[in-house]
């Protein structure tokens, strides 16, 4: 070792820069929230660049978001001193498995331009499959099959591999030649869905060794982060290029933290990390026990609370930090919804008014639907805040349609987007017509619009129809043509023009179309930052937690899920009530193990606070525009009473001025919510003799009847819990 230690590894912790400096072999870091995991593959990078053992482009690092890629590389531009060149394998799993497969794309029976199709493009070509095999696709949903798909493909299983019953439980058996039929389409297509990012690769790279082998020399160095949650298919592609010919080691780094779990609903297998030393022999196992970010309060309330969790690696988890100014974690409640979004609108008011940034705070929330509230507060209030991971600019109607003018300009075998487009404006070209093309492009085996192309010639069409097509497929024969030449904006606002697309809005009597208008010309200047359109396309699909307006000062609202691995100094909690959080979906579908994730969503929501917690529960919700009187989650009750304090919630509601909570016990007895409380004052008890308790009690707090708010405008809507 150099007797004096380069900049960047100053500040670590011995374990920290045990596991900085222990390039080569497999690494396993296991730690919990916090413990600066991230941070040590981040410094990692740093040092095999600074230390000349592998230049940017023979490193392959995995972040789980885009945005976590970004910052990775902005910090490690900062520790070497200087902007990092290239790193062109940074990213996530899905934008790094785009890349190899455009450069390999021959090999999985694509072409390089291919399309990457999104959900709603899938589901539009599902729907089809199932119409054309006959199937009442009522019966059959197509969204239901398409996440099925899904699932598969996040479990690495190609159509022959499916098990037999999963086979059998669609459409009366005919899943897996569904699941076939789609595949066949998609290559027809020159697309690909979002599981085929990974699929496509594992393949590849199985049938063929040598460009296999091509990466084991390229990938000199492997890092990935949040390795609990990757799932099936991700693991499959790592080991793939991970495990090397005996007598080779890896230089394989995974961090990754067991209670941070979060997504096995959608496949993640927390497995994978349990069984990492199996996997990699000789692999050293890295513990680091200092948190850097939370303090005493926020660690103690999380910590027990994820230990009501079975089957736990089980961590311990210290800080140097306690000052006695800190507060505890503070639990408020609110009448409703719109209370709670008011209440924590003011809560964020008095921190900025003692100077706090509203770019260290954030909502975290359970269910997306939460977040409209505190949108419409916020903007009743006039401040900032941007949502992350939420539907997007990009999601928008016209946004998309837009989008799906330029994607068939560039892949003109794009049948979906030329169903989609080909009638808007409405040009006369109903369904019949483009049934017909449909079908002519079948019999040829032939994109539609090469079928369109070839039907002008043909009498398949009646004149009017005919004359319609031949405009469209005259226009988009130019704009092929002009992408070459044309910078890409210019040509985006013409395709715009021409097709009569922003006419169609500007002739649009209703309230949204100005509003679509200026998100048009948005577009437009949004493209302005890459160097074509095809850059551009790419980026949207893959961008799925677009930022809005990076520089301003703005409260961040995203779902529990999208904050994983980021931290703020002030967090907000809304809405840990029963059947919300833990959510009623989670319980029902995967029971203890479902609650269990749920817990350790709680876990992640609290541990990402530095110094203030604050979590919310109400009374009433509307879900599903119901009103349901709702009971406090049982996580309330498993936070331990010494970390925790009841905040101070002063409730006006219905005009009546007056509290309802009193401030040292914040639930009359007329609003009892006696579970919460009893469980406060034995919090040892075992939590599930609680529920079972609970349970009782929603039952009886099914209605308000007598006891209900009088006067107040919503009585007549309240109604029973269950069912
Ligand atoms: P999570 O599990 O939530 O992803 P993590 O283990 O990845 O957390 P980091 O985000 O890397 O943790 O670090 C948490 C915070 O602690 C960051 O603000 C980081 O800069 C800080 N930190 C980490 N290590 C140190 C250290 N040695 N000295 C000072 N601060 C540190
Ligand atoms: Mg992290």
């Amino acid at each position: 070792r150099a007797p004096e230690a380069p900049d960047y590894l100053i500040g670590l912790n011995p374990e920290q820069r045990d596991a900085v400096e222990t390039t080569e072999g497999p690494l396993l870091v296991l730690a919990g929230a916090g413990t600066g995991k991230t941070r040590v593959l981040t410094t990692r990078i740093a040092h095999i660049l600074a230390s000349g053992r592998a230049y940017p482009s023979q490193i392959l690092a995995v972040t789980f978001t885009n945005k976590a890629a970004r910052e990775m590389k902005e910090r490690i531009g900062v520790l070497v001193g200087g902007a990092v060149e290239g790193m062109p394998w940074l990213g996530t799993f899905h934008s790094i498995g785009v890349k190899l497969l455009r450069r390999h794309a021959e090999l999985a029976g694509l072409r390089s331009d291919f399309t990457i199709l999104d959900t709603d493009d899938v589901i539009r070509l599902i729907k089809q499959l199932i119409q054309a095999e006959e199937l009442d696709d009522k019966r059959w949903p197509a969204r239901q099959f398409a996440s099925m798909i899904d699932g598969w493909k996040n479990k690495g299983l190609t159509p022959e591999l499916i098990p037999e019953g999963d086979a059998r439980a669609f459409a009366n058996g005919r899943g897996r030649q569904l699941y076939q039929a789609y595949q066949d389409r998609l290559k027809t297509l020159n697309a690909c869905d979002f599981g085929d990012l990974l699929l496509h690769p594992i393949r590849l790279f199985r049938e063929n060794p040598d460009v296999l082998k091509e990466y084991h020399r390229r990938f000199r160095y492997i890092l990935v982060d949040e390795y609990q949650d990757t799932n099936t298919a991700q693991y499959m592609w790592l080991r793939l290029l991970a495990q090397r010919p005996a007598g080779e080691t890896v230089n394989l780094c995974c961090v990754g933290d067991d209670d941070q779990s979060i997504y096995g609903w959608r496949g993640a297998e927390v497995d994978n990390i349990l069984r990492f030393e199996k996997d990699f022999a000789g692999a050293k196992v890295i513990r680091l026990e200092r948190n850097y970010r939370s303090t005493a309060h926020i660690l103690g309330a999380a910590g027990n609370l994820i230990a009501h969790n079975d089957g736990r690696l089980g961590k311990t988890l210290f800080t140097d930090r306690s000052d006695p100014e800190d507060d505890k974690v503070q639990v408020h409640a609110s009448w409703d919804s719109e209370e709670e979004a008011r209440a924590i609108g003011e809560e964020i008011e008095q921190y900025q008014k003692k100077g706090e940034a509203l770019n260290d705070m954030a909502i975290l929330v359970r269910a997306s639907f939460q977040m409209r509230e505190f949108e419409d507060r916020f903007v009743t209030l006039g401040l900032n805040y941007r949502v992350i991971g939420g539907p997007r600019f990009y999601e928008r109607l016209e946004i998309r349609d837009a989008m799906t003018f330029f994607r068939l300009t560039c892949q003109p075998a794009d049948d979906l987007a030329l169903e989609r487009i080909i009638n808007t404006p409405k040009r006369g070209l109903g369904d019949q017509s483009v049934r017909k093309i449909h079908d002519y492009a079948r019999s040829r085996n032939i994109p539609m619009l090469a079928a369109a192309r070839e039907m002008i010639d043909t009498d398949e069409l009646k004149p009017k129809p005919r004359k319609a097509l031949f405009d469209v497929v005259t226009q988009f024969t130019r704009w092929q043509e002009l992408l070459e030449t044309t910078p890409h904006t210019e040509l985006a606002e013409q395709i715009l023009d021409e097709s009569g697309y922003t006419e169609m809005w500007q002739n649009d009597r209703s309230a949204e179309a100005p509003g679509r208008l200026e998100n048009l010309k948005e577009l437009i200047r949004s493209m302005e930052g890459f160097e074509s359109m095809r850059g551009f396309l790419e980026h949207v699909s893959l961008v799925m937690d677009a930022d809005q307006n990076e520089d301003m000062d703005a409260v961040s609202i995203m779902t529990l899920h999208s904050a994983k691995g980021l931290e703020f100094k002030t967090v907000f909690l809304p809405g840990w009530e029963e059947g919300l959080f833990p959510h009623q979906r989670a319980l029902d579908e995967s029971g203890r193990a479902g609650l269990e994730e749920e817990r350790r969503l709680a876990y992640v929501g609290i541990t990402r606070a530095k110094r203030n917690c604050h979590i919310w529960f109400v009374s009433n919700r509307r879900i599903h525009g119901l009103w349901q009187s709702t009971m406090p989650s049982r996580f309330l009750d498993e936070l331990p009473e010494a970390h925790v304090e009841v905040g101070e919630t002063e409730v006006s509601y219905g005009g009546y001025g007056q509290s309802r909570f009193d401030r040292a016990e914040p639930f009359s007895n007329t609003y009892a919510t006696p579970g919460w409380k009893r469980a406060q004052q034995n919090s040892n008890d075992a939590t599930r003799d609680n529920w079972g308790s609970r349970s009782g009690h929603a039952v009886e707090r099914i209605g308000y009847g007598e006891s209900g708010p009088r006067g107040r405008t919503i009585e007549g809507e309240l109604v029973a819990r269950s069912t």
